[in-house]
């Protein structure tokens, strides 16, 4: 990530060593924590295993003048871009449709949606073994405890195929995207022609300076305490998921890690 998109620091380094000699530096240690997770551990943050609804660094998009198919919560910086990067939108094509479709979902969503997935492909494929299926989940849905749903800086738009995004309303939308969304702090994370991970999803949006930040801290996680990742009695296939677990967070394209800001006033 650039430094044009970092999130900038709220104290001087002098600040935080005055602070670090009247405080402690624990102290300061657990407001950076604070600001990153919350009132929640960093593992139940990272994995997902909170309600963004009650969770106070999340907020209501519709209150940011955001569109959706329903009531979606983001973090709220990723709502402030958001909003900017529509408004933008929206003067360049007032008449261009826009919308959330998706957006923070917890570990028990993105439970649902991993056992729902497991039991279609067991069904159709009867000989299938652990391993295809969970290789078949893993082409378009992540494994509860590693979507970047989980991290309030991700979310979905419009309609979920990629062959809405090559015609009318859909390319409008996404030819917009590829050109001005890194000026705003988003990349697509899953485009084509990635050697691994999933599959293309031009409806996937991150926020990066936050995103980032959470992929750093779920690698420094996940290489600690990889079973971390799953809560309570885990989910279908978890042996299996887990172990390649770091290929999915990781594989993303590289434009995510440049986020230069280059283009935001053409
Ligand atoms: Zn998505």
């Amino acid at each position: 990530m650039s430094a044009s998109y970092s999130s900038k620091p709220l104290l001087s380094i002098p600040s935080l060593l005055l602070l670090c000699l009247i405080f402690g530096c624990g102290l300061l240690a657990h407001s950076t924590d604070n600001s990153l997770f919350g009132p929640i551990s960093p593992t139940d943050y990272l994995s997902g295993c909170f309600d963004p609804e009650t969770h106070p660094l999340f907020v209501k998009i519709s209150e940011y003048g955001i569109p959706g198919n329903r009531v979606h919560y983001l973090r709220r910086e990723t709502a402030e871009a958001l909003k900017n990067m529509y408004d933008a939108m929206k003067k360049d094509m007032p008449a261009v449709k826009f919308w959330v479709q998706s957006s923070t979902r917890n570990w028990n969503t993105q439970k649902s949606i991993w056992t729902r997935r497991w039991h279609e492909i067991a069904m159709r494929e009867k000989k299938a073994k652990a391993s295809d299926i969970v290789a078949a989940i893993l082409r378009s849905s992540s494994m509860p405890g590693t979507s970047r749903h989980h991290w309030g800086t991700d979310f979905d738009i419009n309609i979920l195929k990629n062959d809405y995004y090559r015609k009318g309303n859909g390319a409008l939308v996404y030819q917009w995207l590829k050109k001005h969304a890194a000026a705003f702090g988003f990349c697509q994370p899953y485009t084509a022609g990635r050697s691994a991970g999933y599959v293309e999803e031009r409806w996937h949006w991150s926020y990066m300076p936050l995103a980032m930040v959470y992929q750093k801290k779920w690698n420094e996680l996940f290489s600690k305490h990889p079973d971390s990742i799953l809560q309570g009695d885990g989910f279908i296939g978890d042996r299996t998921a887990v172990a390649i677990a770091p290929v999915y967070v990781n594989s993303i394209d590289a434009s995510c890690f440049q986020g230069d800001a280059q283009e935001q006033s053409e």
